[in-house]
């Protein structure tokens, strides 16, 4: 009888290539079922969002599942938002590259994966200390580990010795908007953010010469934002 697994026997890399195709297919219907048909028409976006293998973010779950139009459980209690989400703050955020981005709420680090395959520099920090690593190994893994530098610790005061940034993206929802995150702004940079508690709104301040400026664009859900923000 035939051994198990034979060693030195490659798996098949037949199969591997064909699922892998099967979720390339899958993504490019996340792209335009989920995303373009609700109005994201950012090309670098869409490029990001066929490009990153969301599954690989997600490596709890069954890989087809990463690819559903909804948040999924990344462990620790925390979740991969939405593919919807992450394009629309993608897009909100956007700027030219060479952009810097800074990021509050690591999570699984597939927020942070796109914004790189935008052509951005990600600084990233997470509150969740098993989270934060799994993320950095992942995006080293991915090959984003050049593009994206990954912070344990509370994202409340930001990442100051890096600042200003184009854009700062809170993925995780606050009861108020952190002060140190609107300063490290550059004029004309942006902070996405959702705010508010059971009901949240996602908010973009705009950086002026003489000040800010607010929008409300839409109702959402997160996760809290936790740590200093609730004191
Ligand atoms: N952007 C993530 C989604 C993250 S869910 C992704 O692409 O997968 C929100 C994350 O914010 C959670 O992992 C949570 O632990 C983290 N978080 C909550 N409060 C935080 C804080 N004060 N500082 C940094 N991270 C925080």
């Amino acid at each position: 009888m035939a051994p198990a697994c034979e060693p030195g026997k490659p798996v098949d890399r037949g199969d591997q290539e064909a699922d892998e195709a099967r979720l390339a297919r899958e993504r490019e219907k996340m792209v335009e079922e989920q995303i373009e048909f609700r109005g994201v028409y950012d090309a670098r976006v869409l490029a990001a969002m066929r490009t990153v293998p969301r599954h690989r973010f997600a490596p709890g779950i069954p890989p087809m599942q990463a690819y559903e139009d909804r948040p999924q459980p990344i462990g620790q209690g925390q979740t991969i938002s939405q593919p919807y989400m992450v394009a629309w703050m993608s897009e909100l955020a956007a700027s030219n590259p060479p952009c810097k981005v800074l990021e509050v709420g690591t999570g699984s680090g597939y927020q942070a994966a796109i914004l790189a395959e935008m052509g951005c520099s990600v600084y990233t920090i997470e509150i969740v200390a098993p989270l934060a690593q799994q993320a950095e190994r992942i995006l080293e893994a991915e090959g984003y580990e050049e593009q994206v530098h990954v912070r344990t610790g509370d994202g409340y005061l930001g990442w100051p010795e890096e600042a200003p940034f184009d854009a700062v993206l809170v993925t995780a929802a606050a009861p108020r908007v952190p002060e140190p995150l609107l300063d490290q702004l550059r004029i004309g940079g942006k902070l996405v953010i959702p705010v508010g508690e059971s009901s949240q709104t996602l908010e973009v301040h705009t950086r002026t010469a003489d000040g800010f400026e607010h929008e409300r664009v839409g109702s959402v859900r997160f996760v809290p934002m936790t740590g200093e923000v609730r004191r």
